[in-house]
């Protein structure tokens, strides 16, 4: 396997106490990532990863055997992630409590690493009080055979409309298909308040422009639109974390941008796993990213 410039140029591996088994383990087939290569990739973005990761109850995506085998999401613990993996007791529907997962350091993002995960996904809400969301996202889902730029424009659109309402927006591209509209909230509100005002906002921008948005999962009606996918912002819900990996084709990964950046954008995967030096190197431009103190309006 060829080591790319980047590759060559990314920084060595900090002192993680956390030992990774199998690292020549083929994890993405297409492009011959490893489990090392993994592992290395997530060591060196730690820094970055990290602000967004801790402290939040987290989803992991976990393939043991490689993204082309079974892979699974997992939320709860079966108690064998070691001691860098974290418990929290979470109230669920029936009354009763489950333990989920949260991390605050690189071991615990190396200790997930080691047991397969491939991708991270979190709550919108930190631990110490997970009934009181810190930040909104719009998961634009565009119909399949839409152009990408459609994509970016919804995403101007919702960002022009946020504003409109005193909110600053953030976009990640998810390393998939589409683009993420972040929105950083004071925590205060409850989830009714948050999934209401996402499920409003939503419906609002199909109503306006029902040609180009639904508001709805129905496949059906995404024919050429693009879903704006808010039930991202319930209770127990989860999206992808700025730089997780994704379990696709080729170890893309879930990249932060500026707003300028994202017009330049061609897909919605431009990055991955091979890329760690150069996600150092851009993020310095995205200084305050996916950070605002700012609440949710009355509307
Ligand atoms: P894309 O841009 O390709 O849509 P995405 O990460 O936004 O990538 P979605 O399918 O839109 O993917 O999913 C949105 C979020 O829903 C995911 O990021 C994840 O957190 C959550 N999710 C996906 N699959 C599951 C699952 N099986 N169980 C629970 N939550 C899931
Ligand atoms: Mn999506
Ligand atoms: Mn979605």
């Amino acid at each position: 396997r060829a080591v790319t410039p980047e590759k060559a140029q990314a920084p060595p591996r900090a002192e993680i106490a956390v030992k990774i088994s199998n690292r020549e383990r083929v994890i993405f087939p297409e492009s011959g990532n490893s489990k090392g290569d993994l592992a290395d990739y997530y060591a060196a973005v730690a820094p970055l990863m990290l602000p967004f990761v801790t402290n939040r109850p987290i989803s992991l995506v976990r393939c043991p055997q490689g993204r082309a085998k079974k892979c699974f999401f997992q939320k709860h613990d079966s108690g064998t992630f070691g001691e860098h993996v974290h418990h929290v007791p979470i109230r669920e529907k029936d009354g009763g409590a489950e333990d989920y997962l949260y991390l605050n350091d690189a071991e615990g993002l190396l200790s997930c690493v080691q047991m397969g995960t491939i991708e991270f996904h979190g709550w919108a809400a930190r631990v110490d009080d997970v009934e009181r969301p810190d930040r909104m996202i719009f998961d634009l889902d565009p119909d399949e055979g839409l152009d990408f730029k459609e994509c970016i424009r919804a995403a101007g659109d919702i960002r022009a409309r946020l504003a409109d309402l005193g909110l600053v927006t953030f976009a990640m591209l998810s390393g998939g298909k589409g683009v993420h509209v972040v929105v950083p909230l004071k925590r205060g509100h409850d989830w009714d308040t948050h999934k209401d005002f996402a499920r409003r906002f939503a419906e609002a921008m199909s109503l306006a422009e029902p040609d180009r948005y639904v508001a709805t999962m129905s496949k059906a009606r995404r024919k050429g639109r693009i879903f704006i996918d808010w039930l991202r912002n319930q209770r127990g819900a989860t999206a992808v974390l700025p730089y997780s990996a994704r379990s696709r084709d080729r170890a893309p990964v879930a990249v932060p941008v500026s707003w300028d950046e994202l017009d330049g954008m061609k897909t919605a995967h431009p990055f991955s796993i091979g890329d760690a030096a150069e996600l150092i190197r851009r993020s310095e431009r995205l200084h305050g990213w996916g950070f605002a103190e700012q609440r949710l309006p009355e509307i």
